[in-house]
């Protein structure tokens, strides 16, 4: 297991990409003491990261999960509630909704793809449910043509966990603009990274004074230290915004990069007998956050590349096996995809500035072991 290596590393699963720009903009943070949450950095992310999507509010806090609990939060999403959600992905998607005491509904991967399953959705919508979390995995957009229609037929909300996925987009149009709200992460091995942060987008700007309050305590507006309701702190520090700034300035050539490096994966291991992935769908521009594969015989080939020293990491165990979720009512059966998903997916190398020659050495190695 990845987490684990038994053998030194000498390609890394992901690593940020930082140039001098980062250095200088972080450096320019501190040389000017711009290191609070209220400090410029902050705003001119908010204001910049609002701007390359056409929203109209950019909420910064401290983690894509943070985003996702706030999302759901000032939406009054509370105990009897329940929002679907992607059986397939990482545990924050859920979590929001456990930590607003609502109960998360999962749902199966496609076959085709690792998103949600869309034509699994409505057989799980019940009087109590309000929301639909779409989740773009690993930078694919799900069919959002789909989603919508069933949210509209139903009259759900949607909020899209876009964590994985800026810059992509579902027919011309970005992901993270269709639902009332959409979050993105900025955790170190992200698209873009501010260290560890998050953002919220809207196009509503009184639910956006609402989240800019609880996500800083709920100082009351007139009175300061004064609180109608108790909040938390889960704002973004502005050394992290100042990296994000720079990493923002960047965003098209990071997308570029994973774009290429995806596409070298696959010319590389399309010949590769039991190895699959899904490429880029018709309709869609993905980012390829993580390049994943499906492999037969997946937990020996990890291994194989550890000891080459290539480092992978396994797809995300499915939602409804762990732990804290076992115990919520599920059908034999029903989470055919991601559960196949969990068992045979991992992910190559894949930051954005990987090289032609690391890939090589990748695709070399899987090849020498079938
Ligand atoms: C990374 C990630 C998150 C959480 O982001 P953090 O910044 O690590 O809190 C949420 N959802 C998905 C799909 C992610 O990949």
């Amino acid at each position: 297991m990845p987490s684990q290596n038994k053998y030194p590393v000498k390609i890394r699963v992901c690593e940020p990409d930082i140039t001098e720009l980062e250095v200088k903009y972080v450096t320019d943070a501190i040389k000017n003491a711009e290191i609070s949450s209220i400090a410029s950095p902050v705003h001119m992310l908010e204001n910049e990261f609002a701007e390359k999507f056409g929203m109209r509010q950019a909420i910064a806090v401290n983690s894509g999960g943070s985003a996702l609990f706030l999302a759901l939060k000032a939406l009054d999403i509370g105990p009897g509630d329940e929002v679907i959600v992607p059986d397939f992905t990482m545990i924050a998607t859920a979590a929001a909704v456990t930590h607003c005491e609502a109960t998360p509904v999962f749902v199966d991967a496609s076959e085709k793809s690792f998103n949600i399953d869309p034509e699994k959705i409505e057989e799980k919508i019940t009087p109590r449910t309000k929301m639909i979390m779409p989740v773009h995995l690993y930078g694919e957009p799900c069919d959002m043509d789909a989603i919508m229609r069933i949210a509209k037929k139903h009259n759900l909300l949607v909020v899209e966990d876009a964590a994985e996925a800026h810059g992509a987009k579902w027919k011309g149009k970005l992901v993270g603009t269709f639902g009332k709200a959409s979050c993105f992460s900025f955790y170190a091995n992200k698209i873009m990274t501010t260290g560890e942060g998050g953002m919220i987008l809207t196009d509503d700007d009184e639910y956006a004074n609402t989240l800019r309050h609880i996500r800083g305590y709920n100082f009351d507006d007139e009175k300061h230290f004064w609180h109608q309701t108790v909040a938390w702190n889960l704002r973004m520090s502005a050394l992290g915004a100042a990296l994000g700034r720079a990493q923002l300035a960047r965003l098209d050539e990071l997308i570029e990069k994973r774009r290429k490096n995806a596409a070298y994966y696959m010319a590389g291991l399309k010949d590769v007998s039991g190895i699959r992935f899904f490429p880029e769908p018709p309709d869609t521009f993905c980012v390829f956050w993580m390049f994943g594969i499906l492999a037969p015989r997946a937990d020996e080939l990890m291994d194989f590349l550890d000891k080459h020293g290539i480092e992978t990491r396994t797809f995300f165990i499915p939602m409804h096996v762990q732990p804290v979720y076992q115990s919520l009512s599920q059908k034999e059966g029903e989470f055919r995809w991601s559960t196949h998903y969990g068992e045979k997916g991992f992910y190559l190398p894949s930051a954005s500035h990987l090289t032609e020659e690391q890939m090589d050495v990748v695709i070399a190695a899987i090849k020498e072991f079938y």
